[in-house]
């Protein structure tokens, strides 16, 4: 496998629900340790990973978000059920039935998402999806006495359970957190292609945390870099047979997406003309193909980021994924290949 798609797995594979990207920081670190001038990790978690350029060179940031979407568990009750809520932005639906992973001080602890049988479920109830508020995990456990025995406490974090499978004849890859892991190892792989290539600017190479409950590590980590200019880089949707064009306009395989507008409720950025002519300009001198993006109802870590110090001229690379915050999102490795082909060389040829 090439050395991108095995930084992917050992990222996929490492746990990192908003909150507690601990396992995925440290995967993060040791994959781009090798690669870079210093490694230091802010107090809210972010990996700020910086290397050097020519003096008084552009400040260049690179971000992508370390965490995944996951849930926490709310209560247990006397026999051993273990209620949730969800950390970030979830999609619900997918988790009846789901094998996950509860993460306790004590290690992990497997349990599945359980759900109102088929026969005890009203036909009206049969009908409409389950929300999350009427599933629960079942560990395994007989009582809550020995959910804390096996470690199970209140706050605990819980991940879809970790798997990396590949088919489509090895073109495509289907995991849980593909978003945005797949963002971090183009983020590590561009940086690597930097290695024995001139380049006048120093990179700021960041791993976000926190993206998917409110883009909030990026503040902090844009805030202490105060860069010249960011590119951000993450997932977005790619269309399915369900979703009209109206809706979703990138499609997996085309190439990353270059986003120009998003939106989600008080969050989100819209991409200067200046940048979006560097980004095709750079795009098309390359010969890396692309797509261009308006896509309300999200937002990733530019709409925080862009809005730090006196303002951050931000640009998004995303990699194009369908099924997303569910266990199998889907993305296609030409697109990632494409994604790095695209950052590294808007690095190189950023010029303040
Ligand atoms: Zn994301």
């Amino acid at each position: 496998m090439q050395e991108i798609l095995e930084t992917l797995k050992k990222l996929i594979m490492a746990a990192g629900p908003s909150g507690f990207e601990q396992q995925v920081r440290e995967v993060f670190v040791k994959e781009i340790m090798n690669h870079v001038d210093q490694v230091q990790v802010d107090a809210l978690g972010n990996v700020i990973a910086v290397k050097n350029g020519r003096k008084n060179g552009p400040r260049i940031m690179v971000a992508a978000h370390l965490d995944e979407v996951g849930l926490i568990v709310k209560y247990v009750d006397e026999a051993g059920w273990v209620y949730f809520e969800p950390l970030g932005f979830i999609d619900e639906r997918s988790l009846a039935g789901q094998l996950v992973t509860i993460h306790t001080h004590r290690g992990t602890v497997s349990g599945v998402a359980g759900i109102k049988g088929k026969l005890s479920a009203k036909p009206e109830e049969l009908a409409k999806s389950i929300p999350a508020s009427e599933m629960w995990i079942d560990a395994g456990v007989a009582s809550q006495k020995e959910a804390g025995e096996i470690g199970i406490s209140i706050g605990d974090p819980i991940t879809f359970q970790k798997r990396f499978e590949t088919f489509g004849g090895g073109s495509v890859i289907c995991a849980p957190s593909l978003d945005n892991r797949v963002g971090c190892s183009v983020l590590i792989e561009a940086v690597r292609n930097l290695k024995n290539k001139p380049h006048d600017a120093t990179v700021y190479a960041v791993g976000t945390v926190q993206e998917e409950v409110g883009c909030r590590g990026a503040k902090t980590a844009a805030s202490a870099v105060n860069p010249d200019v960011a590119f951000v880089v993450d997932t977005t949707i790619g269309e399915d047979p369900a979703t009209p064009r109206k809706v979703v306009t990138t499609k997996i395989g085309a190439g990353p997406a270059i986003r120009l507008m998003d939106q989600s409720l008080m969050l989100g950025h819209i991409t200067p003309p200046r940048m979006k002519q560097f980004l095709i300009s750079t795009a098309e001198a390359e010969g890396i193909p692309y797509q261009l993006e308006v896509l309300p109802r999200v937002a990733t870590d530019a709409a925080t980021l862009h809005l730090s110090g006196r303002g951050i001229p931000t640009g998004s690379i995303l990699i194009p994924r369908r099924y997303f915050h569910t266990p199998v999102e889907l993305a296609m490795v030409s697109d990632i290949q494409n994604a790095t082909r695209l950052l590294t060389a808007g690095v190189m040829s950023y010029h303040a």
